[in-house]
C-alpha cells in the first residue's frame, strides 16, 4: 500500500468543523515532512481555527523535490503526448466523482460558501479537460521550405518547472498551470498558498490514482523560503505565479535572474462602468454577484463602479441587492482576521476622507467566530482615496462618479492594474467604444467577471501580469514548452538555390 492511499477522504458534508490530516511535502510518491521540522496551522475561516497544519519548507525540501522531478522528466518526456493525456482524462473522471468531496475540502481551508467551491473545482476539471484536449491541438508543423528543404517544428518540454498559487482558488489555479505543463511532457513543482495546502494533497492523490508516475507531479509547502528556493533552483526551468502584484514581481525578478522563463499574475482594481442606459435588473444582479462572489476576494471581481452620468436608478437596485444578502449562508468568510481588519480599515478611512457608506459591513457576521466582511458599498469615492487606488480584496465596492464615458475611460486607464474591465449598457456602439479603449486584458459586457473560459486564455495586462502571454489556454502550452525547428534535405537537387 504507498502512503497516499493511507490519506483519508475529506469526512465534512457541512459547514461544520472538522479536523483533516496535516500537509505533508509530496515528493517522488511519498507524503514526507520539511527538513525544518516546522508546522503551521490551517485556519478554517468560518470557525477560526485550526483545521490542520502544514510543513514549512526550504531549499533543501526544494531540492529534494526538484531531483526527483528531474529523474522522473526523463522517461516522461519519452511518453507519447497521447499517452501523457490520457492521465487527465482519467483525474477529471475521478475529479467527478470526488466532486463532493474536493468542494467540501475548499469550503472548510478558504471559506467559500459550498457554490462557489463546487463552482470552482468544475471550473478545475474544465482545465483539466483543456489539458486532457492537448494532443489535438499541438501537432507540430511541417512545411518544405525550399526546393528539397523540409522545416518541421514541435514543441518539446522544458524539464522540471514549478507553480505557486494563491489562498482563493486552492483547486482551480493549481489546475491552470499544472495540465499543460504535465500534458507538454515537463514534472511538476507546486508550491501551493500555505494558507489553502490541503487541495493539492488531494489533487496529488488523484494523480496518483490516475496512473501519473512518481516524481511528475510534486508538492511543496510553504511561505517565502520555498518560494525564494524555487526561484534560485538551477534545475528547474520555468515558473508561473498567481498571487498579488507586490510579491508577483519580486518572483518575477527573481526567477528571470536566475534564467528562467516566468510568467506571474498579480493583483488586481477592475473598474466596471455603468451608463445611463444600462439594463437595471441586469446590472444590478451582475454587479452585485461580481463584488460579492467569494467574499470579493477574486482577482476579477468588481472593485471600482465608474458612474457615468445620471445612473441613482441602478445604484439604488445594487444597494438593495446587496444588503438583501444574508452574510454566512450567501457569503463566505474572508480568509483570517488581518483580511477583515484591513477592509474595516479602508471602508474607515473612506469615510473619514468623505466618502458615503451606502450600505455598511462593518460588524456584520455570518457567525460568532471566523472572520467575515459584509457587502459594503461606498459612495462618492475620488482618486485620491485608498480605497480607489489599492485592491481591497474584500467585498467592497467603491462608487466614483464621471460625467462622460470618455472620462470614465481615463479613470479606468489610470489605474495601473489591467486585469478585467467591464460595461454595462443596452448600447452596442457604447459597448464597443469602451472595449477597445480600457486598459484590461479581460474586458466584459455586461458580465461582472469576465472570465474567458477554455480555451480562451486567462491573463491580465499592465501590473496585473508580468511575463508574456495567457496563463491558461494554448498560451499555457507554448509558456511550458519550447519550440523546435528541424530543417533537412535528403538529396542534392539540380536546381540549387541559396538554401539548397
Ligand atoms: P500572495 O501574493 O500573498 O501569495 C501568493 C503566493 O506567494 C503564496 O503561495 C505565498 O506563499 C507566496 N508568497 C507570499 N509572500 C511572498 C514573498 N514575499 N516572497 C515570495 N513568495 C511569497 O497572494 P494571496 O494573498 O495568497 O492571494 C491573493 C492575491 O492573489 C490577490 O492580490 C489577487 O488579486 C491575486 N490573484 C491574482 C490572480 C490573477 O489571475 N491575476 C488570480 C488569483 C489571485
Amino acid at each position: 500500500m504507498t502512503q497516499s492511499q493511507t490519506l483519508p477522504a475529506f469526512p465534512a458534508r457541512s459547514y461544520d468543523f472538522v479536523e483533516y490530516v496535516p500537509a505533508k511535502n509530496w515528493i517522488d510518491g511519498q507524503w514526507v515532512d520539511a527538513a525544518s521540522g516546522q508546522t503551521i496551522p490551517v485556519e478554517n475561516p468560518r470557525h477560526g481555527k485550526a483545521l490542520s497544519k502544514v510543513v514549512l519548507s526550504g531549499a533543501e525540501d526544494v531540492d529534494r523535490a526538484a531531483k526527483a522531478a528531474k529523474k522522473a522528466f526523463e522517461s516522461w518526456r519519452r511518453v507519447p503526448i497521447k499517452e501523457r493525456a490520457q492521465v487527465f482524462f482519467k483525474l477529471k473522471e475521478l475529479m467527478e466523482r470526488d466532486l463532493e468531496e474536493l468542494s467540501w475540502l475548499v469550503t472548510h481551508e478558504n471559506g467559500k460558501i459550498i457554490e462557489e467551491a463546487r463552482a470552482s473545482v468544475l471550473k478545475g476539471i474544465e482545465c483539466v479537460e483543456f489539458g486532457a484536449s492537448l494532443p489535438n491541438a499541438a501537432a507540430g508543423e511541417r512545411l518544405e521550405v525550399s526546393r528539397g528543404v523540409t522545416c518541421t517544428q514541435d514543441h518539446e518540454p522544458l524539464g522540471v518547472v514549478a507553480g505557486i498559487t494563491p489562498f482563493n482558488f486552492p483547486i482551480m489555479v493549481p489546475l491552470w498551470m499544472m495540465p499543460q505543463a504535465i500534458v507538454g511532457g515537463n514534472a511538476f513543482i507546486l508550491k501551493p498558498s500555505e494558507q489553502v495546502p490541503l487541495g493539492s494533497l488531494k489533487l496529488a492523490q488523484l494523480l496518483e490514482e490516475a496512473g501519473l508516475p512518481k516524481g511528475v507531479f510534486n508538492v511543496v509547502h510553504g511561505g517565502v523560503d520555498a518560494v525564494n528556493a524555487l526561484c534560485d533552483h538551477e534545475d528547474i526551468q520555468a515558473m508561473a505565479f498567481v498571487g498579488s502584484t507586490k510579491v508577483a514581481r519580486l518572483v518575477y525578478a527573481r526567477g528571470a535572474a536566475a534564467g528562467k522563463s516566468m510568467l506571474c499574475l498579480g493583483g488586481a482594481k477592475n473598474h466596471l462602468i455603468v451608463v445611463p442606459d444600462a439594463d437595471v435588473k441586469l446590472t444590478a444582479e451582475n454587479v452585485v454577484a461580481s463584488f460579492t462572489g467569494c467574499a470579493g476576494q477574486r482577482c476579477m471581481a468588481a472593485s471600482v463602479l465608474v458612474a457615468v452620468g445620471e445612473v441613482d436608478h441602478v445604484i439604488d437596485a445594487i444597494k438593495k441587492r446587496a444588503s438583501e444578502l444574508t452574510v454566512g449562508k450567501e457569503l463566505g468568510p474572508v480568509i483570517n482576521k488581518a483580511s477583515e481588519e484591513r477592509m474595516g480599515r479602508y471602508v474607515d478611512e473612506a469615510e473619514k476622507q468623505g466618502a458615503k457608506v451606502l450600505v455598511d459591513g462593518r460588524g456584520k457576521r455570518g457567525a460568532p467566530e471566523g472572520y467575515w466582511f459584509a457587502p459594503t458599498v461606498l459612495d462618492g469615492v475620488t482618486e485620491d482615496m485608498p480605497a480607489w487606488k489599492d485592491e481591497i480584496f474584500g467585498p467592497v465596492l467603491s462608487i466614483v462618479r464621471v460625467k462622460t464615458v470618455d472620462e470614465a475611460i481615463a479613470l479606468e486607464n489610470r489605474c495601473p492594474y489591467g486585469n478585467a474591465s467591464s460595461v454595462y449598457t443596452t448600447s452596442g456602439a457604447v459597448a464597443e467604444y469602451v472595449t477597445g479603449r480600457v486598459e484590461a486584458g479581460m474586458v466584459g459586457v455586461n458580465i461582472g467577471v469576465p472570465v474567458p473560459r477554455e480555451p480562451f486564455g486567462f491573463g491580465g495586462w499592465n501590473h496585473s501580469k508580468f511575463g508574456h502571454g495567457n496563463i491558461t489556454g494554448m498560451d499555457g502550452y507554448r509558456f511550458w514548452t519550447r519550440p523546435r525547428k528541424i530543417t533537412s534535405k535528403w538529396e542534392l537537387q539540380q536546381d540549387s538555390n541559396w538554401m539548397s
